[in-house]
């Protein structure tokens, strides 16, 4: 039978970049992959353009970790966004900065991410087993010693002196991540946090399909359960077909969804015109109209909000389409102004797993030494990328932290068979 130094299980960001740290430490790897490609998620990654960082420094970056940002510390100080991108420069992919520090691949392919991956994993000699499904790890005396593989040719046992699992989470399962991980942390009696969609869409009661296309811009927006703020954001809502999203929508999903899925309802307060005081949106209607008294409420909302918004809007105020206002009844005008400032969208039910962005929860952190990403009651067992539970806002954090946890991961396990081999 053969036996590899490392076994990785599932090739997406996190695997591809294990594999490579570990191959570059003289390991012999093989990586698993289910699927009949590797790294099909990093293809749909940024609209297919791959927002593989966020030049941040650490103190603002970690700001966007999920749940426990220190955790993550030390796999991003061992190979930190500036090293990713020093890594992609080295074989061959140029960067470029954009708006919010995102890094993207200069020639806005995700597709040359994955083939410099490849290219390079291929250079170190790592080999990659595609269309093959780790079904099983077996241990032997508190170690991991076999993998079994289910393929084409039936089930295949495989010996290892090392297992990474890489198989990332539960979003976007098309893409191959099925939870398979999780499935084999339970087996070995490994705690694991409520896995939920994050940065997933938001579906407004009577959801409204003529927003659809929709993006507003600088909103202020306050996310409520009951009379709780839970968070208040400002930037750009998209809507979309599933409901809202866009930056602000996304941001936000993370503690609406848990909150849902507590059985709570949610509540999103938007700012429509966050620069404007009332009194000055008041003062702004009294300007445009001029001398005019009698003001249609179509006329109003026209001049305030995209056109787009218009007929939703006066059928949210109930006031009817042909509604004329009048300057000498300003309660009328402060009902309009009063519902630009605060509204109030009841949010409905969310996308799941099949469309959302990435998986919040997973394998328990305190399950890992956060040094090496190995488990700490198998010591060459080790997790890495989504599958654990960490992740990150938009804006390149989940992939910093498939491609760090991964590094590490690879770095160590790589160290531990060093260490037993000059000892043996
Ligand atoms: C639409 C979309 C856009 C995104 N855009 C960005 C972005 O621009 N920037 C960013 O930072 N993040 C982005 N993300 C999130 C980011 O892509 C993921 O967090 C990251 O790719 C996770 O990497 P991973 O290697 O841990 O898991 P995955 O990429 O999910 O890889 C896991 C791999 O394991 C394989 N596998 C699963 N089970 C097994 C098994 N039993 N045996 C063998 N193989 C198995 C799977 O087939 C898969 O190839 C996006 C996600 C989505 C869905």
């Amino acid at each position: 039978m053969e036996k590899y130094d490392i076994i990785i299980a599932g090739a997406g960001a996190s695997g591809m970049m294990a594999s490579i740290s570990a191959a570059r430490e003289g390991m012999k790897v093989l990586l698993l992959e289910k699927m009949e490609k590797a790294g099909k998620k990093i293809l749909i990654t940024g609209k297919g353009r791959c927002n593989l960082t966020n030049t941040k420094e650490w103190s603002e970056f970690s700001r966007h970790i999920y749940p426990n940002p220190s955790f993550f510390k030390i796999a991003f100080k061992t190979f930190s966004n500036k090293d990713v991108l020093n890594f992609f420069n080295e074989i061959g992919v140029e960067t470029v900065i954009e708006r919010g520090d995102r890094a993207y691949p200069a020639s806005g392919k995700a597709s040359d991410i994955v083939k410099a991956l490849l290219s390079e994993i291929e250079r170190l000699k790592v080999r990659v087993q595609l269309n093959s499904r780790v079904c099983d790890i077996v241990l032997n005396e508190g170690s991991v010693y076999k993998v079994k593989v289910e393929s084409g040719q039936g089930v295949q046992e495989i010996e290892t002196s090392a297992l990474i699992v890489t198989t990332g989470g539960l979003s976007y399962p098309l893409t191959g991540s099925t939870g398979d991980g999780h499935y084999f942390a339970k087996q070995i009696g490994l705690g694991i946090n409520k896995t939920l969609p994050s940065l997933t869409a938001m579906k407004p009661v009577n959801f409204d399909l003529s927003l659809k296309g929709l993006l507003l811009k600088n909103v202020q927006t306050k996310l409520f359960v009951g009379k709780d703020i839970l968070q208040e954001e400002f930037g750009d809502i998209e809507f979309t077909n599933n409901g809202f999203e866009g930056p602000i929508g996304l941001r936000i999903s993370r503690k609406a969804v848990k909150a849902m899925s507590d059985g709570n309802r949610v509540t999103l307060l938007v700012d429509l015109k966050p620069a404007l005081t009332e009194e000055q949106l008041i003062n702004r209607i009294d300007r445009e109209f001029g001398n005019q008294v009698r003001i249609p409420l179509e006329l109003i909302l026209k001049k305030l909000l995209p056109s787009q918004m218009v007929p939703y809007f006066i059928e949210e105020l109930k006031l009817g389409r042909s509604k004329i206002l009048s300057k000498k009844l300003p309660g009328e005008i402060y009902l309009i102004v009063d519902t630009i400032k605060n509204w109030k969208i009841n949010v409905e039910s969310y996308t799941g797993f099949e469309r959302c962005v990435v998986t919040s929860g997973g394998i328990t952190l305190n399950e890992l030494v956060p040094k090496t990403m190995a488990t700490r009651t198998i010591n060459n067992l080790f997790f890495a990328g989504e599958v654990i539970d960490l992740d990150g806002d938009t804006g390149g954090y989940n992939l910093q932290i498939a491609f760090s946890t991964g590094n590490l991961a690879g770095k160590s396990a790589a160290y531990l068979i060093k260490k037993s081999n000059t000892s043996s």
